[in-house]
């Protein structure tokens, strides 16, 4: 019994993972992917001579799939929190502090965002105004908020920190989806600033230093390259460069069609799972799932640029400047191209110990509805990007040593309002057709452990339900 898995992002890697590891011979299992290496948006790039990720680059500790992935494979002595977790918002021409314990941006202490919101924008946070009916079904995130606590605190705290995790607009994001317990509180009806404050009481009885994310030394974007090691012991053939073009149901089997469209090639499985982003997923499952394919089709996705750059730390001490913090978020209001800055030789200590002459730091271009941003050449990124952050923190970033450009076209799905509803009838299409599973980021979450999540449920199900033998 054969299974191909599309895709080697860190979902498919992790679904190959899942069933190895339930018992089934590494040798039955194949893992296309169709880019030259694996890990989709985790990766690593060489910058002046260093790796850094150039993709996603923390984790959600909270939730226990990626830690425990991470220590599978054996990475787990690697695995790291941040050395700082100040973060800032660059709003009206200052950084000011992020509050810290908002759930989802909304403050648990309002005077905490006092400053970056004025008085009168304080004001209107506290004047917490009803939901007109019962709220029945989803809304955006943007929208149910600016009605109940103002526009402000969605255009200078929501919609960063959202925009942060699904490159999204705040008013046509989910709520159900992307912010679960905020849904919960306003089905309830009760207060939001309440359950925020709920939260953040929560969050505060947890261990003292406890950090809600984590990374790995030397990068996450070593995760799946350890994976694809592990996979390669246990068996598993994990082949880059192949791009699946076509799946079609012969008889009770798949054939899984590859290779250029005058020279095709077959493969023939009995199960497959497909683990590729929404539009590749929507292609594919055209003549087998049209259903499914229709709703993937429609799912939106987002772009975005990441730009590292490695500064020279000593030049930059002789002068007396340091970066602050981990780095800052961008409102879109103020109409900047960046929308967020990581400064990663802070945040991560490996990061300060690859080449402590260095200063790493990477900003993100690329917010939902602006494309012509990312229509600009690698080169003017890096300018905006170094004007950007060096106005921000107050002073000119130079020398710069090295830039790297990394683009995520179609990087990450979005979550539009009544989103799970449509993958509830991915779902069902799916569960119709013998021997498929889907998984990643369109389904349950984008972080990395919502992915995670996602394609151990996938491999589950096929074991379980869909008879793997
Ligand atoms: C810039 C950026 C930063 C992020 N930062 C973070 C972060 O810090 N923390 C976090 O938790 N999450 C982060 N995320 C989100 C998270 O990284 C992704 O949601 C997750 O990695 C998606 O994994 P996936 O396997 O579902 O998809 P992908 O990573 O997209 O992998 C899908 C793979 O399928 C391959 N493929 C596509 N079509 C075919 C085909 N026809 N045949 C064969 N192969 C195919 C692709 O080449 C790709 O390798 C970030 C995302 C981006 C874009």
């Amino acid at each position: 019994m054969t299974t191909v898995i599309v895709g080697g992002g860190i979902a498919g890697l992790t679904a190959a993972w899942h069933l190895v590891s339930a018992g089934v011979d590494g040798t039955d299992v194949v893992v296309l992917e169709g880019s030259p290496r694996v890990g989709g948006k985790l990766a690593l790039a060489e910058i002046a001579g260093q790796r850094i990720d150039v993709g996603a680059e923390s984790m959600l500790a909270v939730r226990p799939e990626a830690t425990d992935l991470i220590r599978e494979v054996g990475l787990g002595e690697s695995l790291t929190v941040p050395a700082t977790t100040s973060a800032a918002v660059w709003s009206r021409g200052r950084l000011w502090p992020l509050p810290t314990g908002t759930l989802m941006g909304v403050p648990a202490d309002p005077e905490a965002a006092r400053g970056l919101l004025t008085d009168a924008e304080i004001d209107r946070l506290v004047d917490e105004r009803p939901w007109p009916e019962p709220l029945a079904g989803d809304v955006s995130v943007g929208d149910y908020l600016a009605h109940r606590l103002g526009d402000a605190v969605v255009d200078r705290l929501v919609e960063p920190l959202l925009s942060g995790v699904y490159a999204a607009q705040a008013r046509s994001l989910s709520m159900a989806a992307s912010v679960p317990p905020l849904f919960a509180a306003a089905q309830r009806g009760g207060s939001i600033l309440a359950a925020a404050a709920a939260a953040g009481a929560a969050r505060a009885g947890t261990r003292p230093g406890a950090s809600a994310f984590c990374g790995i030394v030397g990068g996450v974007g070593r995760l799946p390259e350890r994976l694809r090691e592990a996979l390669t012991e246990r068996g598993v053939m994990v082949r880059t460069g192949v791009t699946v073009r076509e799946l079609t149901r012969v008889g009770d089997r798949w054939q899984v069609t590859t290779g250029a469209v005058p020279a095709p090639a077959y493969l023939q499985a009995e199960q497959i799972i497909l683990a590729v982003p929404p539009p590749a997923a929507g292609r594919l499952l055209r003549g087998v799932a049209p259903d499914a394919a229709d709703v993937l089709a429609g799912i939106e996705m987002a772009s975005m640029a990441i730009i590292t750059l490695a500064l020279d730390r000593r030049a930059l001490e002789r002068v007396g400047r340091t970066l602050p913090g981990s780095g800052f978020l961008v409102p879109a209001t103020d109409g900047r191209t960046i929308k967020a800055s990581t400064f990663s030789s802070n945040k991560w200590g490996w990061a300060a110990d690859a080449d402590p002459e260095l200063f790493f730091l990477r900003a993100s271009i690329g917010r939902a509805g602006a494309v012509a941003d990312l229509q600009r050449p690698d080169a003017e990124l890096v300018e905006i990007a170094v004007a950007e952050v060096g106005e921000a923190v107050g002073f000119p970033l130079h020398p710069v040593v090295d830039s790297h450009v990394q683009r995520w076209g179609g990087g990450l799905p979005q979550y539009a309002v009544g989103h799970l509803e449509r993958i509830a009838r991915v779902e069902t299409a799916i569960a119709g057709v013998p021997g498929l599973e889907v998984c990643g980021a369109a389904y349950g979450g984008v972080g990395i452990p919502a992915v995670i999540a996602s394609a151990r449920a996938a491999a589950s199900r096929l074991l379980t339900t869909k008879g793997h033998r």
